[in-house]
């Protein structure tokens, strides 16, 4: 079977076609990064406006490259949330239209659902499974009990790490968005500055990042006020290893605590190379298996959105046309029923 799957919650466009739930025939990605850098940030008219003007071609682009017809697909999925409401608007309005028109069963998916069984398209997940998914909106600590059961251990009580890593590389004069910068840097450095830790109470999952990102800043502004100039890698460092210190042990301590079988990182901070190698060190120590999928599968895209699709088509479970875009949607109420 073939699942077309539509993603447009933020400013990519992604449309996939996956057969078997595993096997990625196509991934087509049109990111609108270069219409919003100069702003610094994701404009939501804009990026709506956007995915109206390329959704039909993205279709089209999808289905020739994984050499099928509209004919041969059995299922629409499309992000239903979170997300911003206009952009999620666009791909539910498109995956709507194309179910109606060709009588296909709609899966409504839930955006952080995509970014965890991103993984299941690189290796067999085995439960219970935990997962951090560090990206541009979301820092969690998700324990899958057993498949497509979510339940959330932990969330950011502010800035999500992604969010961090890009305000902080504002304040370092790098372009949005800055994180994969401040990597750079952070792996290049020779010094560090040590920068706090937020561990919040001691049996917490939760996290915060926005006393790390104004220590950053505080930094900064303590080394103007002395007429020096401020040693930016050194910088980079403290914050990237404060950052992977706190993420890391508390999912290593979830996935101790729940008795994980299997650990999976994911969403587009998991690009982080300093990231990725202290999470593999750890799971190492610990006997885990790990699962990181590769880059273009740790951003936004399609696939992973037809891969947690995958999780209902497999139950039956479907959507019903009066499907509403959801911006902000409970990630443990998309559980699977069955
Ligand atoms: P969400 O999925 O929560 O809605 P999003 O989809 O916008 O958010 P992603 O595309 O998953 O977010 O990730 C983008 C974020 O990842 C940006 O904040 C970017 O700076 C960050 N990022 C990408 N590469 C790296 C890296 N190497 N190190 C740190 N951060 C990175
Ligand atoms: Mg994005
Ligand atoms: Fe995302």
């Amino acid at each position: 079977y073939y699942i077309l799957a539509l993603e447009t919650s933020c400013d990519e466009t992604s449309v996939a076609v996956v057969r078997g739930g595993r096997e990625v025939l196509s991934n087509v990605v049109s990111s609108q990064i270069d219409t919003h850098r100069q702003f610094g940030g994701v404009v939501p008219e804009i990026a709506s406006r956007k995915h109206v003007e390329v959704m039909t071609i993205i279709v089209e682009e999808a289905l020739s490259q994984a050499g099928v017809s509209l004919t041969d697909i059995d299922a629409i999925a499309v992000t239903q949330g979170p997300g911003l409401v206009g952009a999620l608007l666009v791909g539910v309005v498109a995956a709507k239209s194309l179910a109606m028109a060709l009588e296909l069963p709609l899966i409504g998916t839930h955006h952080i659902a995509g970014h965890i069984y991103a993984n299941a398209l690189v290796g067999d997940i085995e439960y219970p499974a935990l997962a951090l998914v560090v990206s541009g909106g979301h820092t969690e600590i998700v324990l899958l009990e057993s498949e497509g059961k979510f339940r959330i251990l932990g969330r950011t009580r502010d800035d999500a790490v992604g969010e961090a890593y890009d305000k902080v590389a504002r304040a370092l004069q790098f372009p949005y968005p800055g994180g994969p910068y401040v990597d750079k840097l952070a792996q290049s450095a020779e010094d560090e500055i040590v920068l706090p830790r937020s561990w919040l109470e001691p049996d917490s999952y939760d996290f915060s990042f926005s006393g790390l990102k104004s220590a950053v800043l505080a930094e900064i502004n303590r080394s103007r006020m002395k007429g020096e100039s401020p040693d930016f890698s050194a910088l980079a460092r403290g914050f990237q290893q404060s950052v992977i210190d706190v993420v890391t042990t508390k999912a290593m301590r979830a996935a101790a605590a729940f008795s994980a079988r299997q650990v999976l990182l994911c969403g587009g901070v998991a690009a982080n190379r300093g990231l990725r190698e202290r999470l593999a060190a750890l799971c190492e120590e610990a006997s885990l298996p790990l699962l990181i999928p590769p880059h273009k599968l740790c951003t936004d895209n399609a696939a992973m959105i037809a891969a947690a699709a995958d999780l209902k088509w497999r139950r039956g479970e479907f959507s019903s046309l009066d499907l509403k875009a959801e911006p902000v949607f409970s990630l443990e109420d998309w559980s699977v029923q069955g």
